[in-house]
C-alpha cells in the first residue's frame, strides 16, 4: 500500500500530489489527518493546526487522571473531530 509523506495544500496539484507521495489537504481522510497531527506525515499545508482538547471532569476526578474524550483539529477553514485514541492518547489513567 503506497503512503502518502506529507499533505500538500487543498488543492494542490504538484506532482507528488498527481503520483500520490503527498495528499491534497482537500483530499486527505481522517486518518491522514490523525497521522499529521501525530507527525507522521508532514504538513506542507502552509496552515496552523489549531487542537482543541476536549476533558470531562467526573465528581471526585482531577485533570491529571482524566482521559481526553474529544480531539478536534482546525485549519482554514476545516474542522475534524477524533477520537483521542486516534491520536495516541491511551486509554490507561494514571493514578
Ligand atoms: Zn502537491
Amino acid at each position: 500500500m503506497s503512503r502518502p509523506t506529507a499533505i500538500d495544500p487543498p488543492d494542490c496539484g504538484c506532482t507528488e500530489c498527481i503520483i500520490g507521495e503527498y495528499k491534497p489537504l482537500a483530499y486527505a481522510d481522517d486518518g491522514q489527518i490523525a497521522a499529521l497531527i501525530r507527525g507522521e506525515l508532514r504538513n506542507n499545508t502552509g496552515l496552523t493546526f489549531t487542537i482543541h482538547v476536549t476533558y470531562e471532569l467526573e465528581p471526585g476526578q482531577s485533570l491529571p487522571a482524566a482521559m481526553p474524550t474529544e480531539v478536534t483539529a482546525r485549519a482554514g477553514d476545516r474542522t475534524w473531530t477524533f477520537d483521542p485514541y486516534l491520536l495516541g492518547f491511551r486509554a490507561e489513567r494514571r493514578s
